[in-house]
């Protein structure tokens, strides 16, 4: 019989406001998809191949297009499907020490090198009391003021990196523990690169599941509250979102957001039957997770809209090839980065991200 994976996926449906649920099918030989209405038991879409999905993208808590229809996967359909797919998918906390914060985007690179993404992101300050309750088990050893102090300096960059045995695999990226070690035995790690010495180490990683969902906890809770709050500052600033199609060559950082359809839409409300782009807009940035970071500066959002240069990246090639759109733009809509074109936008577009969705 053909191999086939079978999912639980549920689409937002914003004329009826209205959750609904399908039965998704996919066939790897072709790479084509193929829906089934659970509730009004009939097929929704006759298989159809569909080169823009593909079998790395499929895993229970991944948002994935179909049509321009952003599905949630909410579980497996079948125990072939789970067990094929999803048994070694795994989640981890990374955190980034604050020796190591300027170099978040090689370290993010880093992570899409070993096959990990980047589901949360947030950029933090810690307290005595919040570094000291994440390294608990650490209170009685005779480093554990210099390690408290240390994570306290500045801010630390906490991520959730998702795939396959993502602890063990993070681990290994980041290197033993001691810096100089990491350069004599893995000298291509992280901390081998990053790192200075046995307390600053450029990087953290949960050393095992159990530690991972703690961890987890503690800085993207499940429940009540958002955990160590963000570090914008919203003055002088302007808004840069990394659009999902570039974040592997994000370049600095401050969170990372899932947006759902109705939030992309909201966000670019201002665009709706101005740029013809709008549609296609929306559907790149709930395409994947994006990346906002709150830009500071004297003249923060005109500075940083030459610094991305015109918004379509042909354009921007040979007008300005130095500009992150030229380098890292696909077309008008995957064109790497959102700016505003509003001085007064920065402002509310970075209150946007960083207080209404995350605050
Ligand atoms: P990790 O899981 O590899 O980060 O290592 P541990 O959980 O054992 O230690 C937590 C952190 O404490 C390390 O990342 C270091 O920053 C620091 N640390 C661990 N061991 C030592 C040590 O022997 N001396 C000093 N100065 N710091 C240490
Ligand atoms: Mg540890």
């Amino acid at each position: 019989m053909e191999e086939r994976f079978a999912f639980l996926a549920e689409w937002y449906d914003p004329s009826a406001a209205l959750l609904r649920r399908y039965q998704l099918l996919f066939y790897p030989k072709d790479g084509s998809v193929e829906m089934y209405d659970v509730k009004n038991q009939r097929t929704f879409l006759r298989r159809t191949k569909y080169d823009d999905l593909h079998q790395e993208d499929l895993f229970v808590g991944n948002r994935i297009n179909v049509f321009s229809r952003q599905l949630n996967l909410v579980d497996y359909g079948d125990q072939y499907t789970a067990n094929k797919l999803g048994s070694k998918k795994e989640r981890t906390l990374a955190m980034i020490k604050p020796d190591a914060v300027t170099k978040v985007g090689d370290i993010i690179q880093m992570i899409y090198d070993a096959g990990l993404i980047v589901t949360k992101a947030k950029m933090t300050k810690l307290s005595w009391k919040q570094a000291g309750d994440f390294y608990m088990e650490h209170q009685s050893k005779s480093f554990f003021n210099n390690l408290v102090q240390f994570v306290t300096s500045g801010p630390v960059v906490v991520m959730e990196l998702m795939g396959d045995e993502a602890v063990s695999v993070w681990r290994k990226v980041l290197g033993p523990t001691d810096s100089g070690a990491a350069r004599k035995d893995a000298p291509a790690s992280l901390r081998a690169r990053f790192g200075t010495d046995g307390t600053k180490n450029a990087g953290h990683g949960s050393d095992s599941l159990a530690s991972a969902a703690r961890e987890l906890e503690l800085f993207f809770p499940s429940t009540t509250g958002h955990g160590p709050s963000n570090t914008a500052q919203y003055s002088y600033c302007t808004c840069c979102i990394i659009k999902p199609h570039a974040i592997s060559e994000g370049e600095t950082l401050n969170a990372c957001f899932n947006l759902d359809q109705a939030s992309a839409e909201e966000f670019l409300e201002i665009y709706k039957g101005v740029v013809s782009e709008y549609t296609g807009m929306v559907a790149e940035l709930c395409s994947g997770p994006c990346m906002a970071l709150e830009i500071h500066g004297p003249d923060a959002p005109r500075e940083f809209r030459a610094f991305c240069g015109p918004s379509d990246p042909e354009i921007a090639r040979h007008l300005q090839p130095a500009t992150l759109r030229a380098r890292y733009g696909k077309n008008k809509v995957q064109n790497a980065v959102h700016c505003t074109d509003l001085q007064e936008d920065g402002l509310l577009e970075v209150q946007y991200f960083f207080k209404i969705l995350e605050g």
